[in-house]
Protein backbone atom coordinates (compact mmCIF):
# COMPACT_ATOMS: atom_id res chain seq x y z
CA UNK A 1 0.00 0.00 0.00
CA UNK A 2 1.34 3.63 -0.97
CA UNK A 3 1.50 6.01 1.54
CA UNK A 4 -0.51 8.22 -0.47
CA UNK A 5 -4.05 5.35 0.57
CA UNK A 6 -2.49 5.64 4.09
CA UNK A 7 -3.03 8.73 4.44
CA UNK A 8 -6.53 9.01 2.62
CA UNK A 9 -7.58 6.45 4.66
CA UNK A 10 -7.04 8.21 8.15
CA UNK A 11 -8.77 11.26 6.24
CA UNK A 12 -11.21 9.53 5.03
CA UNK A 13 -11.94 6.61 7.29
CA UNK A 14 -16.05 6.57 6.48
CA UNK A 15 -15.58 6.44 2.48
CA UNK A 16 -12.10 4.70 2.31
CA UNK A 17 -12.61 1.26 3.10
CA UNK A 18 -10.02 -0.02 5.43
CA UNK A 19 -9.61 -3.61 6.55
CA UNK A 20 -8.24 -5.49 9.28
CA UNK A 21 -9.89 -8.64 9.54
CA UNK A 22 -8.37 -12.10 9.46
CA UNK A 23 -9.55 -12.74 6.13
CA UNK A 24 -8.20 -12.06 2.27
CA UNK A 25 -10.78 -10.37 0.16
CA UNK A 26 -10.89 -10.97 -3.74
CA UNK A 27 -11.97 -8.76 -5.91
CA UNK A 28 -12.72 -9.18 -10.22
CA UNK A 29 -12.78 -5.58 -11.93
CA UNK A 30 -14.47 -4.81 -15.62
CA UNK A 31 -16.73 -7.51 -16.01
CA UNK A 32 -19.35 -8.55 -16.90
CA UNK A 33 -17.56 -10.63 -19.54
CA UNK A 34 -19.12 -13.28 -21.48
CA UNK A 35 -16.03 -16.04 -21.63
CA UNK A 36 -14.00 -14.67 -18.34
CA UNK A 37 -16.82 -14.12 -15.66
CA UNK A 38 -18.52 -17.86 -16.59
CA UNK A 39 -14.95 -19.34 -16.35
CA UNK A 40 -14.12 -17.32 -12.69
CA UNK A 41 -17.71 -17.91 -11.59
CA UNK A 42 -17.14 -22.04 -12.39
CA UNK A 43 -14.07 -21.74 -10.52
CA UNK A 44 -15.08 -19.81 -7.06
CA UNK A 45 -18.10 -22.26 -6.91
CA UNK A 46 -15.80 -25.48 -7.08
CA UNK A 47 -13.83 -23.86 -4.46
CA UNK A 48 -16.79 -22.51 -2.48
CA UNK A 49 -15.16 -18.93 -2.05
CA UNK A 50 -17.13 -15.52 -2.72
CA UNK A 51 -15.73 -12.76 -4.33
CA UNK A 52 -16.47 -9.01 -5.01
CA UNK A 53 -17.00 -8.07 -8.79
CA UNK A 54 -17.01 -4.46 -9.29
CA UNK A 55 -18.75 -4.23 -12.77
CA UNK A 56 -18.79 -1.34 -15.74
CA UNK A 57 -22.21 0.17 -15.96
CA UNK A 58 -21.81 -0.23 -20.01
CA UNK A 59 -21.21 -4.28 -19.64
CA UNK A 60 -23.97 -4.92 -16.79
CA UNK A 61 -26.22 -2.90 -20.11
CA UNK A 62 -25.02 -5.98 -22.27
CA UNK A 63 -25.03 -9.18 -20.11
CA UNK A 64 -27.15 -8.66 -17.35
CA UNK A 65 -28.34 -12.40 -17.03
CA UNK A 66 -23.73 -12.71 -16.23
CA UNK A 67 -25.08 -9.85 -13.59
CA UNK A 68 -27.61 -12.35 -12.03
CA UNK A 69 -25.71 -15.23 -12.06
CA UNK A 70 -22.65 -13.46 -10.12
CA UNK A 71 -25.28 -12.07 -7.96
CA UNK A 72 -27.50 -15.39 -7.06
CA UNK A 73 -24.02 -17.39 -6.65
CA UNK A 74 -23.34 -15.27 -3.57
CA UNK A 75 -21.08 -12.80 -4.90
CA UNK A 76 -20.67 -9.31 -4.00
CA UNK A 77 -21.83 -6.51 -6.61
CA UNK A 78 -19.81 -2.96 -6.70
CA UNK A 79 -19.69 -0.41 -9.16
CA UNK A 80 -16.98 1.21 -11.31
CA UNK A 81 -18.50 3.36 -12.98
CA UNK A 82 -20.26 3.42 -16.17
CA UNK A 83 -17.59 3.63 -19.15
CA UNK A 84 -14.24 3.39 -17.05
CA UNK A 85 -13.37 6.85 -17.85
CA UNK A 86 -10.49 8.36 -15.44
CA UNK A 87 -12.31 10.60 -12.96
CA UNK A 88 -9.70 13.08 -12.01
CA UNK A 89 -10.32 16.49 -12.41
CA UNK A 90 -14.33 15.78 -14.03
CA UNK A 91 -17.14 17.76 -13.11
CA UNK A 92 -19.67 16.80 -10.42
CA UNK A 93 -22.58 15.95 -13.12
CA UNK A 94 -20.50 13.79 -14.70
CA UNK A 95 -19.04 11.99 -11.83
CA UNK A 96 -22.56 11.25 -10.56
CA UNK A 97 -23.42 10.42 -14.38
CA UNK A 98 -21.11 7.72 -14.16
CA UNK A 99 -21.93 6.39 -10.66
CA UNK A 100 -25.77 6.56 -10.65
CA UNK A 101 -26.40 5.09 -14.16
CA UNK A 102 -24.54 2.10 -12.86
CA UNK A 103 -26.38 2.25 -9.69
CA UNK A 104 -29.90 2.29 -11.54
CA UNK A 105 -29.24 -0.63 -14.02
CA UNK A 106 -27.71 -2.71 -11.05
CA UNK A 107 -30.74 -1.92 -9.09
CA UNK A 108 -33.02 -2.79 -12.08
CA UNK A 109 -31.34 -6.32 -12.71
CA UNK A 110 -30.54 -7.54 -9.06
CA UNK A 111 -33.33 -5.25 -7.14
CA UNK A 112 -30.69 -3.57 -4.70
CA UNK A 113 -28.10 -1.14 -4.90
CA UNK A 114 -23.88 -1.69 -4.44
CA UNK A 115 -21.97 -0.30 -1.23
CA UNK A 116 -18.95 -0.17 -2.58
CA UNK A 117 -17.37 1.71 -5.81
CA UNK A 118 -14.20 1.54 -7.59
CA UNK A 119 -12.56 4.16 -9.33
CA UNK A 120 -11.33 2.78 -12.67
CA UNK A 121 -7.55 3.05 -12.77
CA UNK A 122 -7.55 3.29 -8.89
CA UNK A 123 -7.59 7.22 -10.13
CA UNK A 124 -9.89 9.57 -8.18
CA UNK A 125 -9.80 13.18 -6.64
CA UNK A 126 -11.39 15.52 -3.75
CA UNK A 127 -14.20 15.74 -6.08
CA UNK A 128 -14.77 11.65 -6.39
CA UNK A 129 -14.71 11.23 -2.79
CA UNK A 130 -17.05 14.01 -2.31
CA UNK A 131 -19.66 12.58 -4.78
CA UNK A 132 -19.12 8.70 -2.92
CA UNK A 133 -19.82 10.72 0.13
CA UNK A 134 -23.46 12.23 -0.81
CA UNK A 135 -24.28 8.64 -2.31
CA UNK A 136 -22.89 7.12 0.36
CA UNK A 137 -20.80 4.68 -1.28
CA UNK A 138 -17.30 3.51 0.36
CA UNK A 139 -14.24 3.61 -1.94
CA UNK A 140 -12.20 0.31 -2.49
CA UNK A 141 -8.64 0.26 -3.94
CA UNK A 142 -6.57 -3.09 -3.04
CA UNK A 143 -2.93 -3.87 -1.76
CA UNK A 144 -2.37 -6.74 -3.95
CA UNK A 145 -2.27 -6.24 -7.92
CA UNK A 146 -1.86 -9.31 -9.75
CA UNK A 147 -1.01 -7.60 -12.83
CA UNK A 148 -3.19 -10.23 -14.79
CA UNK A 149 -4.17 -7.60 -17.22
CA UNK A 150 -0.63 -7.77 -18.41
CA UNK A 151 1.50 -10.56 -16.91
CA UNK A 152 0.90 -14.11 -18.72
CA UNK A 153 2.35 -16.74 -16.75
CA UNK A 154 1.02 -18.18 -13.98
CA UNK A 155 4.91 -17.58 -11.64
CA UNK A 156 4.75 -13.91 -12.44
CA UNK A 157 1.29 -13.46 -11.52
CA UNK A 158 1.79 -15.62 -8.46
CA UNK A 159 5.40 -13.52 -7.68
CA UNK A 160 3.05 -10.61 -7.65
CA UNK A 161 0.26 -12.19 -5.32
CA UNK A 162 1.75 -14.44 -2.52
CA UNK A 163 4.36 -12.84 -1.16
CA UNK A 164 2.41 -9.58 -1.31
CA UNK A 165 -1.32 -10.99 0.66
CA UNK A 166 -1.35 -11.12 4.18
CA UNK A 167 -4.88 -10.80 6.60
CA UNK A 168 -7.15 -8.41 5.36
CA UNK A 169 -5.81 -8.09 1.90
CA UNK A 170 -7.73 -6.54 -0.75
CA UNK A 171 -6.68 -9.06 -4.08
CA UNK A 172 -7.61 -7.27 -7.38
CA UNK A 173 -7.97 -9.31 -10.63
CA UNK A 174 -9.91 -8.95 -13.98
CA UNK A 175 -12.49 -10.04 -16.24
CA UNK A 176 -12.09 -8.43 -19.56
CA UNK A 177 -10.25 -8.69 -22.50
CA UNK A 178 -7.15 -8.91 -21.49
CA UNK A 179 -7.76 -11.98 -19.18
CA UNK A 180 -10.46 -13.88 -20.85
CA UNK A 181 -8.27 -16.26 -22.42
CA UNK A 182 -5.88 -17.23 -19.61
CA UNK A 183 -7.65 -16.52 -16.29
CA UNK A 184 -8.53 -20.37 -16.08
CA UNK A 185 -4.57 -21.37 -16.49
CA UNK A 186 -3.55 -18.78 -13.57
CA UNK A 187 -6.59 -18.30 -11.09
CA UNK A 188 -7.14 -21.99 -10.07
CA UNK A 189 -3.51 -22.56 -9.05
CA UNK A 190 -3.55 -19.09 -7.03
CA UNK A 191 -6.79 -19.94 -5.30
CA UNK A 192 -5.66 -23.21 -4.17
CA UNK A 193 -2.06 -22.18 -3.03
CA UNK A 194 -3.74 -19.32 -1.05
CA UNK A 195 -6.42 -21.59 0.34
CA UNK A 196 -3.38 -23.67 1.51
CA UNK A 197 -1.72 -21.40 2.86
CA UNK A 198 -4.50 -21.15 5.54
CA UNK A 199 -6.45 -17.67 3.99
CA UNK A 200 -9.98 -17.58 4.50
CA UNK A 201 -12.19 -15.48 1.28
CA UNK A 202 -14.82 -13.40 2.46
CA UNK A 203 -16.67 -10.58 0.71
CA UNK A 204 -16.00 -6.71 1.94
CA UNK A 205 -17.63 -5.74 5.53
CA UNK A 206 -20.62 -3.96 4.87
ZN1 LIG B 1 -11.06 -1.31 -14.35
Amino acid sequence: MNLNNQILKKLFPSILLNIADESIHLTFDDGPHPVATPLILRELKELDIRATFFLLGQNVQKYPDLVHQIYTDGHQIGNHSFTHTNLIFKKKGFLRDEILKTEEILETIVGTYSHFFRPPYGYFDWTTLKVLCEEELTCVLWDVDSKDYRLNSVSDISHHVIPNTTNGSILLFHDNDLTSQKVETYLPILLNTLLKIGFIFKTLPI
